[in-house]
């Protein structure tokens, strides 16, 4: 059996090798390392892929958070609603613009966040909602969406996790997650759905206003060159990243693919087992593209799990172990543990297997009958 590994991408370079390499050489040689053509012509190429009018590239997906609040104007004291069961970036870019972070519990089946828990959590302060769509499947977009229009807010998607991901709406539409809100960020972070060979990112946008003040944010608020007017960042995506992420825009539909096949086979072997929850897809087949595969394990037995596949060398990852609300760093008074009883609990059932474009049969069966065994025990 080959090597098991949470991601596998030295796997998957190997099949793009001699591409991949000829186009970094080319940057090299043309040493246009910042801003050069390969980032304007990914730019593009994102763009038509998500069907979104713009898409200003950074320097991680963190940033990308940081700048689309920065573009929106949000000022210290706007309260910014965002899901309790996520990773720390997004709360953190709130919290780092001294802008009030409100986080909320999320749903049990889909981890996305919660649109009741949204409006109960809207107060006239309130700005905007950031979504995050978690693991891979976009929150429920229907819903977000018009809580957004009905109390005037923004909404800002936080797509690192399910790039190429569909959004089925009730009314029939089909939109990219991520090309649904006012504004979306993404990361390029190696191990992403469409990760880069270092630290990428970037920003999406309909409004030609916004994207016009985001292209100058992120270039230390100029839109003349040196004359600053507003107050700016440095965030770049390097002409390097966007050759590698060039060679592997085209294979995402694929790469995204391999993942929903390994999903499928994960989710048929496991849906039987007692104690196991497999994951929840609403819909169409391709609205979840499994930047993770999270199980849930009932009866307290998921640590026990967890020590017998490290003892089989299974990795796996528990994304994520503490509510945000829970985080030292942005604990709060607010905050009552009767409000995030889902959130509490997810930290205890959840576990995500190995996931990424190169997983065999030989692999999934392994991993599959070693939790099914443990398990019926
Ligand atoms: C990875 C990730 C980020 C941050 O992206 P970086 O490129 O690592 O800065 C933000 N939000 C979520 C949900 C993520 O998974």
């Amino acid at each position: 059996m080959k090597k098991l590994q949470m991601v596998d991408l030295k796997g998957q370079y190997e099949k793009i090798k001699d591409t991949v390499t000829q186009s970094m050489l080319e940057v090299i040689d043309t040493t246009a390392f910042i801003n050069g053509p390969e980032v304007h012509a990914f730019q593009k190429e994102l763009e038509e892929y998500l069907d979104v009018k713009h898409v200003i590239p950074c320097a991680n997906g963190t940033d990308a958070l940081q700048i689309a609040m920065m573009g929106l104007g949000l000022k210290p004291g706007d309260e910014v609603i965002t899901a309790d069961f996520t990773f720390a970036a997004t709360v953190e870019v709130i919290a780092l613009l001294q802008l009030t972070p409100v986080l909320v519990d999320v749903e049990p089946d889909t981890f996305n966040i919660n649109p009741e828990a949204i409006k109960k959590a809207i107060t006239p302060n309130t700005k905007a909602i950031v979504p995050v769509h978690l693991f891979g499947q976009a929150a429920n977009m229907d819903e977000i969406m018009e809580i957004a229009q009905e109390h005037d807010l923004y909404v800002i998607e936080d797509n690192a996790q399910a790039i190429g991901a569909n959004y089925h709406f009730k009314d029939g539409a089909t939109k990219k997650a991520g090309a649904i809100g006012h504004v979306a960020s993404t990361s390029f972070f190696p191990s992403k759905n469409l990760g880069c060979y270092g630290d990428g990112g970037a920003i999406f946008t309909n409004d030609d206003k916004l994207a016009h003040t985001i292209r100058g944010i992120v270039n230390h608020g100029m839109y003349e060159r040196y004359h600053h007017d507003v107050v700016g960042v440095n965030s770049r995506l390097d002409s390097l990243q966007a050759a590698v992420l060039r060679v592997k825009l085209p294979q995402l539909d694929q790469y995204n693919k391999a993942r929903q096949e390994a999903a499928q086979k994960y989710t048929a072997a496991l849906q039987n087992v007692e104690g196991v929850t497999v994951p929840y897809t609403e819909g169409a087949a391709d609205t979840h593209v499994y930047h993770q595969y999270t199980i849930k394990i009932a009866d307290g037995k998921r640590d026990a799990l967890a020590k017998h596949l490290s003892e089989k060398g299974i990795p796996f990852g528990i994304y994520y172990p503490i509510p945000l609300h829970s985080q030292k760093a942005y604990k709060d008074d607010r905050y009552r543990e009767e409000d995030f009883t889902v959130t509490n609990q997810l930290v205890e059932e959840v576990i995500s297997l190995p996931m990424h474009t190169e997983l065999d049969d030989e692999q999934i069966s392994f991993i599959t009958e070693t939790i099914a065994d443990f398990l019926k025990k």
